[in-house]
C-alpha cells in the first residue's frame, strides 16, 4: 500500500508520508526535501503538462499558462509558453500530434527539447505511416522519466 504524491505523481510508501490533511498527507518525503522554489517548480510543471493531456486547452486554460510563462523560473516560464503556443495551433488533443507532425515541426522539436515527447495515446492517433517516428518518440518519452536528486528508492 502507498500514496500518491502531488508532485512527482508517483505511488510512494505509506511512510513517506505525514498525518492529516496538510502537505505532508500530499507530498512524499523525496519532495519534501526539495526547496520550496523546486517545489513549486514541480507543481506548475504537472500543471503545464496537465494542459497538454486535456482534450481541449480552453481559453481560461490559456490565461493561466499566460500566467506561468511569466514565471521568474526560466524552465516553468519556456513550458508554459510552449504549450501556449501549441495551444494556439492546435487546442484539440486529438489528432494534435499529426497536425504538428505535418505542419509545425517546429513547435514539434521545441516540444522533444523541452521533455515532452508526446505520449503513445497521441501517436496512436496519428498517421499509420507514422509508425517508425513514434516508436523514436516514444523511447524518447520512457528515458525522460522524471528523476530527482534526492533518492527515495
Ligand atoms: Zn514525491
Amino acid at each position: 500500500m502507498g500514496r500518491y504524491c502531488i508532485l512527482c505523481d508517483r505511488v510512494r510508501p505509506s511512510e513517506a508520508f505525514g498525518g492529516g490533511k496538510d502537505r505532508r498527507a500530499r507530498i512524499c518525503a523525496k519532495c519534501r526535501c526539495l526547496s520550496r522554489d523546486q517545489q513549486n517548480a514541480l507543481l506548475h510543471e504537472r500543471e503545464i503538462l496537465g494542459f497538454l493531456s486535456q482534450s481541449h486547452i480552453s481559453d481560461t486554460n490559456a490565461g493561466r499558462l499566460r500566467v506561468l510563462a511569466g514565471s521568474a523560473n526560466p524552465r516553468i516560464a519556456r513550458l508554459a509558453a510552449l504549450v501556449l503556443d501549441v495551444a494556439a495551433f492546435a487546442p484539440y488533443r486529438r489528432r494534435r500530434i499529426r497536425a504538428l507532425a505535418r505542419q509545425r515541426r517546429d513547435l514539434l522539436k521545441r516540444m522533444e527539447d523541452a521533455g515532452l515527447a508526446p505520449s503513445r495515446a497521441e501517436w496512436e492517433d496519428s498517421d499509420p505511416n507514422d509508425i517508425d517516428p513514434a516508436a523514436a518518440w516514444y523511447g524518447w518519452h520512457e528515458s525522460a522519466e522524471y528523476a530527482g536528486d534526492c533518492a527515495w528508492d
